[in-house]
This record gives C-alpha cells, sequence and structure tokens, in this order.
C-alpha cells in the first residue's frame, strides 16, 4: 500500500476517503482535516479561551493535543468520576500529559465537591450509571467554564459518536435533541458556554491512529459501564453498515447537519429558560436536572443509611 501524496509506504488506508497515507502525510491530513472543521463553524477564535473536557481517552487527549499544538489559549478539566481502578488510570493518563506539556489542567473530584461518585450514585437513584455521570460531565463542564470566565467549552466526540447518537435521537424522534445536536452549538444565554466538537469529521479509528503515531498515551480500557450500553449498540451497527459502504457514518451525519437541521431550526421550541432556584444555572423549570438528581440522590442516600444504620 502506497502514500497517496509521497508513494512511499503508507501506514493508513482510509476506505472513503479512497487514500492511504504514510506517518507524516496523515498526521498533516489529520490536522487539515480538524483545522477545516473548527473555521467551518466558526468553533473559536485564535485568543478565545478554551475549556477542554479531557478523560484521559484518545479522542480527548487528540484534541487537547491538537489545541497545544496550535497554541490555542487552552486548559484541560478532568472529572474524577469515582468508577474504581478505570478513573483512577484516566486521571493519571491525564495528569501525566498536562506535566509533560506544561499544561494547565483543572480536576473535580465529583466524591469531593457532590458527596458521591458515579457507582454510589447510580446506587441511590437505582438508575443505570450513564444517565447521572452523562448529565453531571455535561453540567460540570460548562458550570466550570462560566465560573472561571471561559470563552468556549470543547469536547472530543469523533464521527463515531456523533452518528451513534444522530441515530438514536432519529429511532426515539428526540426532537429536541436532534434541534441541538451541532459541531457548534452557540450559547444563548450567559449561564450557558458555547460548545464545540472539533473532531466531529474524524472517525474513532482516525483518531486513534493520530493518537498512535503521535505518541500519545492515552487510557485505552473503556469505562466498565459502556459495555450493554446503547450507544454501543448502535455503534456496532454503524461499523457494519460503514465495513459494506464506507463513507455512510460522515455522510449520515454531515447530510443531517446541512439538510435536516437547518430545517429543525425553525420549529425548535423557544423554551422559557430561567435560573436555577439552587445553581443559577439555565433552566426550563424552578430547579436544574442537575440540581434536582443531585438533591433525589442524597435524600436517598440519607434514607437507606437511616434505615440501615
Ligand atoms: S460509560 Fe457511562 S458511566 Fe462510564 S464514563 Fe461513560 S457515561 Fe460515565
Ligand atoms: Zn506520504
Ligand atoms: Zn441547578
Amino acid at each position: 500500500m502506497r502514500c497517496t501524496k509521497c508513494k512511499g509506504t503508507a501506514s493508513i488506508e482510509l476506505r472513503r476517503h479512497h487514500s492511504a497515507f504514510c506517518k507524516p502525510h496523515y498526521l498533516e491530513f489529520f490536522d487539515r482535516q480538524v483545522e477545516r472543521a473548527i473555521r467551518r463553524h466558526k468553533m473559536f477564535a485564535p485568543d478565545d479561551h478554551i475549556l477542554v473536557g479531557v478523560s484521559g481517552g484518545k479522542d480527548s487527549l487528540t484534541l487537547w493535543d491538537y489545541l497545544l499544538r496550535n497554541e490555542y489559549n487552552c486548559t484541560g478539566l478532568h472529572i474524577h468520576l469515582g468508577i474504581g481502578d478505570y478513573s483512577d488510570n484516566s486521571f493519571d493518563r491525564t495528569a501525566s500529559f498536562a506535566r509533560e506539556r506544561e499544561a494547565s489542567l483543572i480536576t473535580v473530584d465529583l466524591a469531593e465537591s457532590y458527596g458521591m461518585g458515579v457507582p454510589e450514585l447510580s446506587n441511590a437513584l437505582r438508575r443505570v450509571p450513564c444517565s447521572g455521570c452523562g448529565l453531571s460531565k455535561r453540567y460540570i463542564l460548562n458550570k466550570e467554564a462560566f465560573d472561571r470566565g471561559f470563552d468556549v467549552v470543547a469536547m472530543g466526540h469523533n464521527l463515531d459518536d456523533e452518528a451513534a447518537t444522530l441515530m438514536g435521537n432519529v429511532l426515539h424522534w428526540e426532537v429536541g435533541s436532534l434541534a441541538r445536536q451541532q459541531p457548534a452549538l452557540p450559547s444563548n444565554r450567559d449561564t450557558l458556554i458555547k460548545r464545540v466538537k472539533p473532531l466531529y469529521t474524524m472517525t474513532e479509528r482516525e483518531v486513534a491512529a493520530n493518537a498512535i503515531l503521535r505518541g500519545i498515551d492515552y487510557v485505552e480500557e473503556e469505562c466498565p459501564n459502556s459495555v450493554g450500553a446503547r450507544s454501543i449498540v448502535y455503534k456496532n451497527a454503524l461499523d457494519d453498515i460503514e465495513a459494506k459502504s464506507p463513507g455512510t457514518k460522515h455522510g449520515f451525519v454531515s447530510t443531517f447537519l446541512d439538510r435536516i437541521r437547518p430545517v429543525m431550526e425553525t420549529s425548535q421550541e423557544d423554551f422559557d429558560l430561567r435560573e436555577c432556584t439552587i445553581c443559577g444555572q439555565a433552566t426550563t423549570g424552578e430547579v436544574c436536572a442537575f440540581c434536582r438528581m443531585w438533591q433525589q440522590a442524597r435524600a436517598k442516600k440519607e434514607k437507606s443509611s437511616k434505615t440501615h444504620g
């Protein structure tokens, strides 16, 4: 297999692009695609202060690495979720990445700041771990960005993530979520910080190849709670289709963004947002979903400790 650019030995074949690249040309291609996504969606300006959500996995470390190499003004935010060894390893990789590059890192420990880690939260709520975890991650990323005066929040979601989310939203006709599914979600209120996904055009395999070729030391193990998650079912289904028809994932997401979502914009409900009476973040009700969830979890934990104590 030969590199499409220099005819040297190729390290990676990209069937959806009908091309193959050697290491330097692949890294050049990868950066160009990310840069194109950032420009096309006006994700951020060179002097914007960016808060990057960093889990320690290949996607978020690849994104942080890209932003640092391109001298963006960025800081990482890692949330320690309290999921056993997985969380400890994730934190270790994130911290050593930051140390090696002298990058600034903020860490929020869920149990220390809010009283429970993900497993305890899930037990108290009697809900699957991902539901409380996902809501907490989104909320904390936005809240920290707001409190600390960042202009934009950047997340490492890749094309596979976006295609799986889109598939889930379409299968369940989640109209509100579809309208919000954008690579750059603008801020529509002071407390809601703009949210961007610069890697959304790159597949999981392409991001992993970039991370490996750049020598990024990321956590390879998956979160133990991801086994059986619905998003994995969708990802596997999309992988099967992609194998038979390369380019399907990209076509699915880009056609939605170019043709379907703009039509939805006009039918998007104009929610009457106000401030959460507990934390001040934007909400449609009195108390935001995050504060409601934690109130419930703490009350149930207290009740069960009284019953068992
Ligand atoms: S798989 Fe679920 S519990 Fe694990 S990090 Fe992701 S959202 Fe959280
Ligand atoms: Zn080459
Ligand atoms: Zn709140």
